[in-house]
């Protein structure tokens, strides 16, 4: 097993089916450009092998799929039948929704017991000025089909100073009522926002502004979380529970265990790294000649986790795979 001086090891690896989406959300995609896929993709099989060569070189116990918009992607199907059957002990799909319940049959055919939905409000308006595609409706259907078929939903809410703080208490209320736990994500210093300074602060919510508006409604209290979670969960009493990716306010470096691979090859030890590993070459070769090679690339992907705190990053979050 690959592990640092910090005691990190990989167990979570996120693999980015494909860059393109059917989104262009503001903080993430600066051009608007949606759907485009990265040209030299690798297919669902190499991909696929990517993930076991991984769970055997890199220990890797979890599996979340995510893009771009997984489910964009005609490599869903085979990846997902190809992943299932290699013993991971959790595997799970993070989708903005806008398709989710036209693919729910095959999801649920494939074992997914866990989607994290991206939702940043509940405003139709608002919604088509942050996405810049898609339909809100379509997303809210689509996750009460979902929950009906037995899924365990999260919502992902990214709260931006000027454009959706009026949501926090109307997501929140509306995932308590259905039993969604709601995650806010602090901005995160990625893509053109790590070299942004003023976009990125005129933005940013921290975790403390959060729970001061949610304070003022709810009395909560802190609750447990596995040791190496990214979010810092809380309990309404008697409501649910909804958390906070604060990773700016509290960093969770120091117990990272991710580690993503790019729909186009590339390793990523590190959100907050320029460094990526190119392993597209590897998933070629038979398991006896890939393996050696892809645990060297392993240990520089784990040097390159940052030790205390995420410091920005240039690529953005739909190519190395939110
Ligand atoms: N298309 C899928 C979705 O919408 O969930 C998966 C990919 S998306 C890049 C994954 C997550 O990254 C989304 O929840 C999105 O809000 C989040 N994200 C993208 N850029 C971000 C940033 N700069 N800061 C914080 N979260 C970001």
């Amino acid at each position: 097993m690959i592990v640092d001086r910090q005691g990190r090891q990989f167990r979570n690896l996120r693999v980015s089916l494909t860059s393109a989406c059917n989104y262009a959300c503001t903080y993430c995609v600066p051009n608007g450009k949606r759907l485009v896929a990265a040209q030299d993709e690798l297919s669902a099989e190499a991909m696929a092998r990517g993930v076991a060569y991984l769970i055997e070189a890199a220990g890797i116990e979890r599996l979340r799929i995510t893009g771009g918009e997984p489910l964009v992607s005609p490599k869903l199907e085979t990846f997902m039948t190809a992943v299932g059957q290699m013993g991971l002990a959790d595997i799970s799909l993070t989708t903005n929704g806008q398709l989710l319940a036209k693919k729910l049959p095959l999801l649920v055919d494939a074992g997914i017991r866990r989607i994290n939905v991206s939702l940043d409000t509940l405003d139709a308006d608002a919604f088509r000025s942050i996405a810049r595609g898609g339909d809100l409706a379509t997303v809210l259907s689509g996750m009460d089909q979902a929950r009906a078929a037995g899924i365990k939903i999260k919502v992902n809410m990214v709260p931006l100073r000027g454009q959706n703080l009026d949501q926090v208490m109307p997501l929140l209320d509306y995932c308590l009522e259905r039993g969604y736990e709601l995650r806010f994500i602090e901005l995160m210093r990625m893509g053109h926002l790590a070299s942004d300074s003023n976009a990125f602060l005129q933005q940013f919510v921290s975790l403390k502004q959060l729970l001061s508006q949610i304070g003022e409604r709810y009395e909560y209290l802190q609750a447990d979380a596995p040791v190496d979670a990214t979010a810092v969960r809380y309990e309404i009493p008697g409501r649910g529970y909804f958390g906070v990716i604060a990773n700016e306010s509290v960093p969770f470096c120091r117990t990272c265990s991710r580690l993503r691979l790019s729909s186009t090859g590339w390793l990523h030890g590190c959100l907050s790294s320029s460094n990526r590993h190119y392993v597209g070459d590897l998933l070629d070769k038979p398991r006896h000649q890939a393996l050696p090679a892809l645990q060297r690339l392993l240990v520089k992907a784990l040097g390159d986790k940052q030790e205390v705190a995420f410091s920005g990053g240039a690529t953005i979050m739909k190519i190395i795979g939110g």
